[in-house]
């Protein structure tokens, strides 16, 4: 039987698609619950370790960003979707 995948190296491109665009502009949906809305709305907590971004609906944490030594660690376990626009 023969194997129908590719290794990740494939995501490469598309992910590049995703992540070079101004993110604010995404929307998410809550996994908690199920509030859908522009990134943008999310209530920001920054006098922490990192960024934390919760829900305007459940108060949830959608998503964490800690940056450091020339890279960043994201957590977006709190979004059940990120809907996010491209270019073209
Ligand atoms: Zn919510």
């Amino acid at each position: 039987m023969t194997e129908t995948f590719v290794d990740g190296n494939a995501l490469a491109g598309s992910l590049r698609e995703v992540f070079a665009v101004d993110l604010t502009e995404a929307v998410g949906v809550c996994a908690g619950c199920g509030r859908r809305g522009p990134l943008a709305e999310l209530r920001l907590y920054a006098r922490a370790p990192g960024l934390v971004g919760r829900c305007v609906g459940c108060d949830g944490v959608l998503l964490r960003i800690v940056a450091g030594s020339g890279r960043s660690w994201v957590d977006l376990r709190g979004l059940s979707v990120l809907e996010v626009p491209t270019v073209g």
